[in-house]
């Protein structure tokens, strides 16, 4: 158990050989099936068109903080080009196509993705950081999962709203963040076409590449051209999509700081918005759970994918009397967490994404210790090069400290202990956020209970973090409005109107 002297823990501090746990020998997944381009363009109305201002920005590996490839920076003019691209595809080809021919296009980009599935998942590790067996059994799957499901909505969506006729929209502007950043691609992609729009989609600036290479796969399928652009930059690039006066729709998924932003920037237009913004997820384990089986769920929740997932398990609310059980069994499997590599087959807990983000966690674990939190963190041994962070968690946690209401988006959990299951509401809903919790309990009424009260968008029960492209996604308060999967998914990208 590491004790207060981590107050000033940094990524080096923890370069200390493992406690226990075993040895893997190395098991990187091959890079030698793909090449990547040294630089991408904007890709407007079907075609690679370079910035107008000529400039461009580099993606780096956050593992080896080496350069990928140099990526185009659009500037609003860019912004336009693709916007006007947009529009002339939804009023001659997209919005005129039958429902049928749309639904064709969408399947055949998930088969695309399917094949082209190893080396997506190999970019999307070396690009955004995280362990290849994320990316390869839960982004890819994902990913063409959300298109597979919404081709078959495209002639169906009659059925979506009994009753009522289903437009599009027009023209839909997407900014996306870099944590899931192919599988966030797809959220917005699929319902869109599927419902007829067309798109201008900006990924984030650390995680670039994959959506280029769906831009290859989109050229692949031969989709009409304009339908889908692709622009690359930062903030700047994402205001000039959602701002552009000739955007019919926002749909945006990122910090509530910048939804926040968003949300005031549109106001008194006549953009419909969605917002899918972050999270402070309680993951509430009751002392009648399994709990070995809780442990796994916690961990999932909060280590795998470095914690960079805004529905993370990232306070873990338990029963008093498990307290002590379950934080013994939490301090060992963490010391069995393998971090490193993302492309080792056997890495558990990968790169943080960028230089920026690691500072941001270590300055909230500072802030943890120096509050009077006790920090229990593992010895892994971190590589020396790149941005990496070691399984860290926190007891001692009350409602009021900075870790238990901020989001971190790092392999950081706070531990806090409840007594009556009202006690547990409350403090699970105590937090400016409402995405997703997590309740571990063998009593089934005590799930329906706990769920009918809590104040978040997804609720899992004896289980976390699981996804499907059938079922809804999305926040209560400060996470967001709007939902995006199943057929909830498509209401933000339709206009229904009475027959
Ligand atoms: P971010 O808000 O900094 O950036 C998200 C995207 O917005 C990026 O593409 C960025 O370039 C762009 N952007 C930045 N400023 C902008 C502006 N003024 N106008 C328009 N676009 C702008 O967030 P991030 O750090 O990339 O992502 C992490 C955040 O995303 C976390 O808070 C996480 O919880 C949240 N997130 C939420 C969901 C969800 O479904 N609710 C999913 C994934 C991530």
């Amino acid at each position: 158990m590491a004790s207060k002297e981590l107050a000033t823990v940094t990524q080096g501090t923890a370069l200390r050989p493992p406690k226990h746990g075993w040895q893997y020998a190395p098991s990187p997944e091959g890079t030698d099936h793909f090449k990547l381009k040294p630089r991408y363009e904007l890709f407007i109305g079907g075609k690679w068109v370079e910035p107008q201002s000529g400039k461009y920005f580099k993606t780096i590996n956050p593992a080896t903080e080496t350069v990928i490839a140099e990526v185009a920076e659009a500037s609003a003019e860019d912004v336009d080009r693709a916007v006007r691209a947009a529009r002339a595809a939804y009023d001659t080809v997209w919005s005129r196509m039958r429902a049928s021919e749309r639904a064709k296009y969408i399947y055949r980009i998930a088969r695309r993705i399917q094949e082209r599935s190893r080396e997506l998942a190999v970019v999307e590790s070396l690009d955004g950081g995280k362990p290849i067996k994320e990316s390869r059994d839960v982004d890819l799957p994902l990913a063409a999962a959300h298109f597979f499901h919404y081709a078959g909505w495209a002639d169906k969506l009659a059925y979506a709203i009994p009753g009522r006729r289903a437009r599009p929209l027009g023209v839909a502007g997407q900014v996306i963040p870099w944590n899931f950043p192919l599988l966030m691609a797809a959220w917005k992609l699929a319902p869109a076409l599927a419902c007829g729009n067309t798109v201008v989609l900006k990924p984030a600036e650390t995680t670039p590449l994959t959506a280029l290479l769906l831009a290859e796969i989109l050229e692949e399928c031969e989709l009409p051209p304009g339908v889908v652009n692709i622009v690359t930059g930062a903030g700047v690039t994402g205001g000039a999509v959602v701002n552009h006066p000739d955007v019919n729709k926002v749909a945006f998924t990122g910090s509530t700081g910048v939804g926040k932003r968003i949300q005031r920037d549109l106001a008194g237009s006549n953009k419909k918005l969605t917002l899918e913004l972050g999270g402070k997820a309680a993951n509430i384990v009751f002392a009648d759970a399994a709990i070995d089986q809780a442990v796994e769920g916690i961990i999932n929740g909060i280590y795998f994918n470095q914690g960079h997932v805004c529905c993370a398990g990232s306070r873990l609310l338990v029963e008093e009397s498990a307290h002590d059980t379950l934080v013994r069994k939490l301090t060992r499997r963490i010391e069995n967490l393998r971090v490193g590599d993302p492309l080792d087959k056997n890495t558990d807990v990968g790169a943080i994404n960028s230089r920026m983000q690691l500072e941001k966690i270590q300055e909230l674990v500072a802030a943890g210790v120096s509050e009077g939190c006790m920090i229990h963190q593992s010895h892994a041994q971190l590589p020396s090069k790149g941005f990496f962070f070691a399984p860290t968690f926190f007891t001692g946690v009350s409602q009021s400290h900075r870790i238990a209401q901020e989001e971190i988006f790092g392999p950081v959990l706070s531990v806090i202990t409840f007594r009556t299951p009202e006690e547990a509401v409350e403090k699970a809903n105590n937090t400016h956020y409402g995405l997703s919790a997590g309740i571990w309990t063998d009593k089934a009424a005590k799930v329906f209970w706990m769920a009918k009260r809590m104040r978040a968008g997804v609720v899992w029960a004896n289980t976390f973090n699981k996804f499907d492209a059938t079922s809804p996604f999305g926040g209560f308060k400060e996470s967001g409005f709007g939902r995006e999967g199943g057929r909830a998914g498509l209401m933000p990208y339709l206009n229904a109107e009475g027959v």
